[in-house]
This record gives C-alpha cells, sequence and structure tokens, in this order.
C-alpha cells in the first residue's frame, strides 16, 4: 500500500482508478482522469516514466502526422475512427495545454524544444499536478475481479528490493501496459501482459515484430552502408486482399550487413512474413526500359557500363550487379561490348530484385503488430464493450501505425479518449 493513500480497515484503500503503464498513453489517460476527480494511481515497472518516450523520433519525439489517415494504419479501420481531424485537434490543444507547443516539418510534429525528454517530463508534470499518485518500480503482474465489482492487482517490485509483492484495489483500470517491442527500453514483458489480459478475459492478438529491419537469405554484406532511393514491393503475387496500395511504398532503403533497413522497410516489415519475398525497384524513375536502353546508347561507346550506370546508382551497387550478372570484370568492360538483350537484362534486375526474407530484427523493432482485439474496444472511449470500467489504450491494442508519428498519435489520442470517458 502507498504510503500517502488513506486505508479502509476491510479491504484497504480503493482508488477510483488504476493505470497500468506510466508510458504516453498511460501519462495523459491518467491526468484526464485525475483532473475528472477520481483518485488514480499509475504503476510503472520502471524506475521512472516514458522510458520509450525518451527513445521516440531519435530523441526529438516526432509525435503526431498532419496526413490523417486510416490507411497510415495496419488495423482494419479502427484506429481511423480513434485518430480523426477533431481527435488530433484536440492532441494539439492538449499538449499546447501541458507546455508542448510543436513544430512541424515535412507534415511530421516535434516538440519545438526538439527533445523527447521535455515531453515526458511535462505528461509526467501534468499527471502529477491533476492529481495522479505514481507507484514506480512496481510490476502488476496478475489480476482479480473483486466481489464489488472492481479490480485487485497483484504487484511486486521490480527496484533493489526486487520481488516484494502487494496489492492494490481499483474500481476502475485502464490497461497501458504498450507492447514487448524495444525490450532494452524497459517494455512490458510479452508474457506478463498475456497473463494480465488473460486474467481478464480479454482476446488478443500474439504480438510480432513489426516496424523494424528485415534480415535477408542472399548475401548483401558487401552492400553495407549504402543508402538508395528505391520502390519495394512485397507479395505482390500474393492474394492480400485489404492491404492494397500499402503493399508497395518508395523511399530511402539502407542496406546492412544482415539486408534490409529504413523507414520504407520498417513499413513494409508489419506486413510481410519470414520466407516471403522483397523486391526492389533500385531505378525507381525508369519506367520505360526503351528509354534507358537510349539512353545507354547515346553514351560514348568506349565508356565502361560500370561508369555510366554509376551516374544513376550508388558505385557499390553497380559493381554488384553487374559482376552478379555476367562475369568478375565486367564493371571494366566498354558498354560496347555488351548486346541489347544483356543490358536489358541488367535494368530487369535492377528494377526487381528479389530477396527472401529470413527474419526481422525484433530488437531494432519499433512496434509490434498484435494487441487487444480492436473489436472488443469502442473507438470513442477505448473502454471494453463487455465491461466499460477497463479501457485500453496505445500499443496494446490491436492497432500499428506507420512511421512518421503515427503510433503516439494513438496513443496519447487513446488514452485522453479513454481518461475522458472511462
Ligand atoms: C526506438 C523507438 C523509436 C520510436 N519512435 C517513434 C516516433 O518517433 N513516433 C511515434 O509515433 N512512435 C515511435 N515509437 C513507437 C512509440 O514509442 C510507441 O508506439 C508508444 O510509446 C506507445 O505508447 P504506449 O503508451 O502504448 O506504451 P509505452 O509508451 O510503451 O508505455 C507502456 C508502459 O507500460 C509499462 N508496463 C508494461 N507492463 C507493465 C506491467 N505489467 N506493470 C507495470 N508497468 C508496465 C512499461 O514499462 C511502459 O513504461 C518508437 C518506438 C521505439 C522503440
Amino acid at each position: 500500500m502507498k504510503k500517502n493513500s488513506k486505508t479502509n480497515q476491510d479491504q484497504g484503500y480503493v482508488y477510483d482508478a488504476c493505470v497500468i503503464g506510466a508510458g504516453a498513453s498511460g501519462l495523459v489517460c491518467g491526468a484526464v482522469l485525475a483532473r475528472r476527480g477520481m483518485n488514480t494511481l499509475i504503476i510503472e515497472q520502471n524506475k521512472k516514466s516514458g522510458r520509450k518516450l525518451y527513445a521516440t523520433g531519435n530523441g526529438k519525439c516526432n509525435l503526431a502526422n498532419a496526413v490523417i489517415s486510416d490507411s497510415a494504419y495496419y488495423a482494419n479501420g479502427f484506429a481511423g475512427s480513434v485518430v480523426t481531424e477533431g481527435s488530433a485537434l484536440l492532441l494539439h490543444r492538449y499538449l499546447e495545454q501541458a507546455g508542448i507547443p510543436l513544430t512541424e516539418k515535412n507534415g511530421y510534429y516535434y516538440p519545438q524544444s526538439l527533445q523527447a525528454s521535455s515531453v515526458v517530463w511535462a505528461l509526467t508534470d501534468g499527471a502529477k499536478l491533476a492529481g495522479c499518485e505514481f507507484q514506480y518500480e512496481t510490476e502488476v503482474y496478475g489480476i482479480e475481479r473483486t466481489s464489488e465489482g472492481g479490480f485487485l492487482l497483484k504487484t511486486r517490485t521490480t527496484g533493489k528490493d526486487a520481488g516484494e509483492e502487494e496489492t492494490v484495489l481499483c474500481n476502475r483500470l485502464v490497461l497501458a501496459m504498450g507492447s514487448p517491442a524495444a525490450p532494452h527500453l524497459g517494455s512490458g514483458k510479452e508474457e506478463v501482459i498475456s497473463t494480465l489480459l488473460e486474467d481478464l478475459g480479454l482476446g488478443y492478438q500474439p504480438f510480432e515484430p513489426a516496424l523494424c529491419p528485415l534480415e535477408v537469405a542472399e548475401d548483401v554484406s558487401s552492400l553495407a552502408g549504402v543508402r538508395v532511393r528505391a520502390r519495394i514491393s512485397i507479395g505482390l503475387a500474393m492474394d492480400r486482399p485489404g492491404f492494397g496500395e500499402d503493399l508497395m511504398e518508395e523511399g530511402e532503403v539502407m542496406l546492412t550487413e544482415y539486408g534490409l533497413s529504413g523507414i520504407v522497410i520498417f513499413n513494409m516489415s508489419t506486413m510481410i512474413q519470414k520466407g516471403e519475398q522483397v523486391s526492389v525497384d533500385l531505378l525507381p524513375l525508369w519506367e520505360d526500359e526503351g528509354k534507358w536502353l537510349e539512353f545507354v546508347h547515346a553514351q560514348e561507346k568506349k565508356r565502361t557500363l560500370f561508369g555510366i550506370l554509376n551516374g544513376m546508382l550508388h558505385e557499390k551497387l553497380c559493381r554488384y550487379f553487374i559482376e552478379k550478372r555476367f562475369e568478375e570484370k565486367a564493371a571494366k568492360r566498354p558498354v560496347s561490348t555488351f548486346s541489347d538483350e544483356e543490358l536489358l537484362d541488367l535494368f530487369r534486375n535492377l528494377k526487381d530484385w528479389r530477396l527472401t526474407v529470413t527474419g526481422k530484427k525484433a530488437d531494432m523493432g519499433q512496434a509490434c503488430r498484435g494487441g487487444v482485439l480492436t473489436q472488443l474496444l469502442s473507438p470513442d472511449t477505448l473502454q471494453v464493450r463487455q465491461d466499460p470500467r477497463i479501457a485500453v489504450t496505445g500499443e496494446l491494442t490491436q492497432v500499428t501505425g506507420r512511421c512518421g508519428g503515427y503510433n503516439l498519435m494513438y496513443a496519447l489520442i487513446s488514452g485522453i479518449r479513454a481518461g475522458q470517458r472511462l
């Protein structure tokens, strides 16, 4: 029991509301609940709030996007009902009142300080000033329903005196535990999160890595460090109803020792499965192979094919592809020694470089797919339809956004909505 809590001799102090998780959504939800006059306790397993938030947007915290669209989420329509033009306005007002004025670059919103820490501090101060109590270094590991219609949370300490068990009682419950992504940032453990959802009888899709780099079967280690503008397509040959244009995206791709990285890859990783192929178009600006051939023919005949290709592609890629398609020294041969058929074949290889995905770099991921099934939740309030005393917010719900501030925008808006109505 917290030292400053009022106690009731029969059963102990009963909070109006408990929020499990002092991340983005838990902090705003707790603040809104407390402002409504509820005695609110936020329980956090880490030593301080928002550990993951500190790392967002490379430390700058990209917390919203100017483009509001359901297609920015892999969530079959649910996220679009939560993140609307209206709720985005509400979020901007909320952040401004919390002392976080925003600045925008290419549609991405950041705090004007360009420091994620300022967001963590402002949201934590906001919750404290609204009257929330915090219990840090405390993990909730089990939940029971009480005969009075409330909840008994089983907790254990995680700090120096790890393992000390206690119970906390509350009438309303907010599940804001996020996902197990990025465990090095103190994320909730998958087995504990699953246990809590099972204790409450809430259906969920198991978590799997999303927004992460991809490992591929082919040896691309010689290309590590190359950054290239490319168009990525996945599963084009497969029947994947509901995803449509999301199967193709253009942007900067980074080649690594083990495979592919970069924002475009992160977005694609959310949908691709191990064993599937990715098609990388390394010449997205050249659609017409006839025009490309004309361009090559118009060059000085004695120039090497490598030299000509190098005008449009990173040199490591030029060498890799010429030597892969032809013999080892082909990069040094004059362009006139290649037939049209060979040149077109090279062009097609560059337009459709097939790589087989062998894994996802989960440890470098920014999110997970999976979580509490959205059909169980009301998009207006994030309350569980069958038990409105429980709300589920942020990444713990079955919503994953694309890169660009969409995940934090959803987490924050869902937290505000839940706090207003629970
Ligand atoms: C490296 C990185 C960069 C990112 N950059 C961006 C970005 O720029 N823009 C963007 O929109 N998104 C970004 N994200 C994603 C974003 O951080 C998350 O989607 C968002 O934080 C989710 O908010 P949340 O409140 O649902 O969960 P979280 O912020 O993860 O908070 C959950 C909290 O619950 C606590 N918790 C879990 N289980 C328990 C338990 N059993 N008992 C007690 N406490 C518990 C955790 O310790 C954690 O503090 C990034 C993620 C990573 C890892």
